[in-house]
């Protein structure tokens, strides 16, 4: 047998199966039949008029060329500006870097800090690129469950208990894909208290921060010492309904951010220019769109829980923030896999088995409720119809 002509290491890199479902959807689509989409994580707003003007006008003014490697100054400024309120503790433009999406700032951070054999602690059922990046290095996952009984939120105790000499970084997300689960002041706190005095880095994923229904945001890196421990990932695609932008940012220590903006250099030279003007004028101008955004999205929140408790063996935790549940289905009978391929072939309804979020995510779905009231509803009734009909069999 002729020897495989692929580098060894892509057999340990995972993939994101929310784009394979939607690909699944429009064959399906292609042939005739009707999906609700709840698969896909992206806001169904537009991006905000004076966003798209912001980035036509710099298109205009010439933000046509290649710019630095760790990003414009006017984004670079804007987002420390923002993270300095936002977060109450001061951040300057030389510690942030700018991404084409927040989603490389996983897979530099992995990069710059994992060495083989170095441990990465990962809520599980957690984003799933987190998984991927850490096997992709060669460093070894450290699942830390997410459990029901807590909310879906990390335990601060049993995260204690996976650190050992060997822990490099550890993952944070909150508000968390694909739970919604928020972390509080006291959970904060708690893990303030554990990474105090050890070597090792946070990388919290607070992507989804402004997305919030109950309680308070509560970032790590705004806890006494902390700031040196964290890199903080944020960006634009769920804010400001841009994902297809890419636009994101971290900031961390200056050396890290010096070797980010290096794989910059070597991978992608720079974030689009007038992209990041648009990011610049986003994050200084008019916020009423988000506020708007988030009532919306809480309006659907509620009538998706409630919807999915009414469905026979289905039970849903009320999420803090995103714009994703979790509904427990062991009620089924059926396995994750089996339920999502029944909703999307039979029901018409397009969502994820929670296992595509990790192994403990067995016994879960995941639905994004980033689509109309009225879709959610239809979903609702399609979800029904099918359990019913397949309810013993
Ligand atoms: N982190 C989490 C938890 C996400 O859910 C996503 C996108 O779905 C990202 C990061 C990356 O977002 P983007 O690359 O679009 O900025």
């Amino acid at each position: 047998m002729s020897k495989s002509i692929f580098a060894e290491s892509l057999s340990r890199l995972g993939t994101e199966t929310a784009f394979d479902v939607l690909a699944k959807a429009r064959v399906l689509e292609a042939k005739g039949k009707n999906i609700v989409h709840l698969e896909i994580g992206e806001p169904d707003f537009d991006t905000p008029a004076f966003i798209k003007e912001a980035a036509i006008k710099a298109l205009w003014d010439g933000y046509t060329h290649y710019g630095p490697a760790q990003g414009l100054p006017a984004l670079r400024e804007a987002a420390a500006s923002y993270l300095t309120r936002s977060r109450k503790v001061q951040f300057e433009p030389d510690e942030m870097v700018i991404t084409p999406g927040a989603k490389p700032i996983l897979f530099f951070s992995i990069m710059a800090l994992v060495n083989p054999g170095d441990e990465v602690i990962y809520p599980n059922p957690g984003f799933p690129i987190y998984e991927s990046m850490i096997n992709y290095v060669g460093g070894v996952p450290v699942p830390l469950r997410l459990r029901e009984e807590n909310q879906f939120r990390a335990d601060v105790a049993e995260l204690r208990s996976k650190i050992t000499v060997r822990t490099k970084l550890m993952i944070l997300n909150t508000p968390q894909n694909p739970t919604g689960s928020v972390l509080t002041k006291a959970d904060v706190e708690g893990i303030a208290e554990m990474v105090e005095g050890r070597d090792l880095m946070v990388l919290c994923d607070e992507v989804y921060c402004q997305i919030l229904y109950e309680g308070k945001f509560e970032s790590l890196a705004s806890l006494p010492g902390m700031k040196e421990k964290v890199i903080l990932l944020d960006g634009f695609s769920k804010t400001y309904a841009m994902t297809g932008w890419r636009l994101g940012y971290a900031a961390a220590r200056k050396d890290l951010v010096a070797y980010i903006s290096k794989l910059m250099v070597n991978s992608v030279s720079c974030t689009a220019s007038f992209v990041q003007m648009a990011g610049a004028a986003a994050l200084n101008g008019p916020q009423e769109s988000v506020g708007l955004m988030v009532s919306e999205f809480k309006q659907r929140r509620d009538l998706i829980v409630a919807g999915l408790n009414a469905l026979p063996g289905v039970t849903c935790v009320k999420p803090a923030g995103a714009f994703y549940v979790f509904p427990n289905i062991t009620g089924t009978g059926m396995s994750s896999q089996e339920l999502a391929d029944l909703m999307l072939y039979e029901g018409g309804v397009a969502l994820l088995a929670g296992t595509c979020f990790g192994a403990y995510g067995e016994g879960y779905l995941r639905l994004s409720y980033a689509n109309s009231q009225e879709n959610i509803r239809q979903a609702l009734t399609r979800m029904k119809t099918t359990l019913e009909k397949h309810a013993g069999k």
